[in-house]
């Protein structure tokens, strides 16, 4: 079990203009999920602190906008070395603050740095449009300029990596930058922060302040913030895009999710049974494109089997702290999560599901654990259908037909990410072409898209209209202009 002596406590600061400065506001202690123990401190910025990174990044502007392109990339591409150099570091960091597994760290952070490697393309991304003679001895051109400040707000549950789909195209495109990590796993970004002063970056181009709800509103009402960009849950997100669209920013705000595994009678069920095990317990949960409902379709004893396979495995997984790598399934993030998820299970069973495994019996052990839950006889009237659990639980759902399926995905309000396993070409284009998601699994349990393509949810999984990652982070960052000229 990892623990850490009081004296060893990290503190979470404020980056602003360049300096490392204690925030005014109240401190909270940051706690180890696999142990409960006190590993860190935060002090929240305050209305002071927040002006003061605001101003840093607008006073930057000017300067930044004007540094040539290749000379701004230059600057991503030495971070990536940093990155690459402090990789092992940076995962070991987000295992102690969040509590997964070292191994899904990992993950994490080359999928941050993936982000930055595509921002390192920013010079042909971002380059324009022109047309020759639109008019006799008339041209015109089509130029995309930064817009300003931006400010970007994370989650817990990807601390170093939902950061990275915004902030290295962010300045990559000439804009500043305030980004206020989630107040539960600060630490991560600290590192980054340290690597990111390294490469010397002007003072202002990127500041970073810690707090929560009162941060947020401050910043993205903060009348010289141009835009914003959330990720967190649905409630939340739809209220960060109204405050900030009824200020005027531009916005792009990720919400919550609740994925669908649809399996098909002729899936491979050894293929499917490793990715749906993957998907559900995977982050243990704690991740927006995590599978929560197994619907078997069909009728007769296939239905079983696909369900007992993944019990099979499931029930092996290692649950334990995310720093020893045999283990599989680390902490949920908090207490008061541990707490949240527990209530799902029991509102499940109350509702009529029955735990067919049940990871419940994990939480004596000290820590925020959960052990993989598989609850069977979920329907689509259940609370357990349409509500984001985010922890490692997996409701099974019976469908007769695929359509049923596509019915009880409608039914949620989300439209983050659905599976589906088949042997059919068929039966996977119909999935792909109806399922109302923006991010769709063919013998895929987690559709993640990578750094080039957009992070695309649907309906209250995402409020906005450009999307994180890759294009759309370039069109998100710039506003277009268009010359047209005669001479
Ligand atoms: P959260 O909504 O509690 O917090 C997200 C951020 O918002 C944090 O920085 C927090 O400080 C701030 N915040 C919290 N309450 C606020 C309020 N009332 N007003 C303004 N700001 C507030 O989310 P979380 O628990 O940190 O993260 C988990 C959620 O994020 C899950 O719902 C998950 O699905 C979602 N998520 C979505 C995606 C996606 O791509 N759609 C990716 C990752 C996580």
């Amino acid at each position: 079990m990892a623990t850490t002596a009081p004296e060893t406590l990290r503190t979470a600061k404020n980056y602003i203009n360049g300096q490392w400065v204690a925030g005014s506001g109240p401190a909270h202690k940051i706690h180890s999920p696999s142990s409960g123990n006190a590993i860190g401190e935060v002090t929240f910025a305050d209305g002071a602190d927040i002006d003061a990174a605001v101003a840093a990044a607008r006073e930057a502007f000017p300067g930044w906008r004007d540094t040539p392109i290749p000379e701004r990339i230059r600057y991503l591409f030495a971070l990536r070395e940093k990155m690459n150099a402090a990789f092992d570091d940076l995962a070991r960091t987000i295992v102690e603050d969040e509590g997964k597994t070292i191994e899904d760290a990992r993950g994490e952070v080359r999928r941050g740095l993936e982000n930055v490697e595509v921002a390192c393309g920013a010079p042909l991304l971002m380059s324009g449009e022109s047309l020759d003679s639109i008019a006799p001895g008339i041209d015109s051109t089509v130029t995309f300029y930064p817009l300003g400040v931006s400010v970007i707000i994370g989650p817990f549950n990807f601390p170093l990596m939902v950061p990275m789909w915004f902030l290295p195209y962010a300045i990559a495109c000439g804009n500043t930058v305030v980004v206020k990590p989630s107040e539960q796993v600060p630490l991560a970004m600290i590192e980054f922060m340290r690597l990111l002063d390294q490469v010397g970056l002007p003072p202002g181009v990127v500041n970073l302040v810690n707090g929560g709800r009162e941060t947020v509103e401050a910043l993205v009402e903060h009348p010289d913030v141009e835009s914003v960009s959330f990720v967190g849950s649905e409630a939340v997100a739809r209220r960060v895009y109204q405050l900030a669209t009824s200020h005027g920013k531009r916005a792009q705000c990720l919400g919550g999710a609740k994925n669908y595994l649809v399996v098909m009678p002729d899936a491979d069920v050894e293929q499917t049974r490793s990715a749906v095990v993957a998907s559900a317990f995977g982050g243990a949960g704690e991740r927006c494109l995590a599978g929560s409902v197994l619907v078997p379709v069909g009728e007769g004893s296939r239905l079983g089997e696909v369900r007992d396979a993944v019990i099979e495995s499931a029930s092996a997984i290692r649950v334990g702290d995310g720093l020893d790598p045999s283990n599989q399934l680390g902490p949920v993030v908090s207490r008061d999560h541990q707490t949240r998820v527990l209530q799902h299970i029991d509102t499940a069973i109350g509702d009529g599901a029955s735990a067919l495994l049940d990871g419940r019996s994990y939480t004596s052990q000290p820590g925020y654990y959960i052990g993989p839950t598989v609850l069977d006889g979920v329907s689509p009237d259940q609370d357990f259908a349409g509500t984001e659990v985010f922890g490692p639980v997996l409701g099974v759902m019976h469908a007769p037909t695929v359509e049923d399926a596509l019915t009880a995905i409608s039914r949620t309000r989300y439209g983050n990410a659905a599976s589906i396993f088949t042997s059919s070409g068929r039966s996977a284009r119909e999935f792909i072409r109806s399922v109302p998601c923006g991010m769709v699994g063919v013998n895929v349990g987690v559709a993640a898209p990578m750094a080039y393509f957009p992070f695309t949810g649907w309906r209250q999984s995402f409020f906005g209209d450009l999307q994180a990652q890759g294009r759309d982070s370039i069109r998100f960052f710039t506003r277009p202009r268009v010359a047209i000229t005669r001479w």
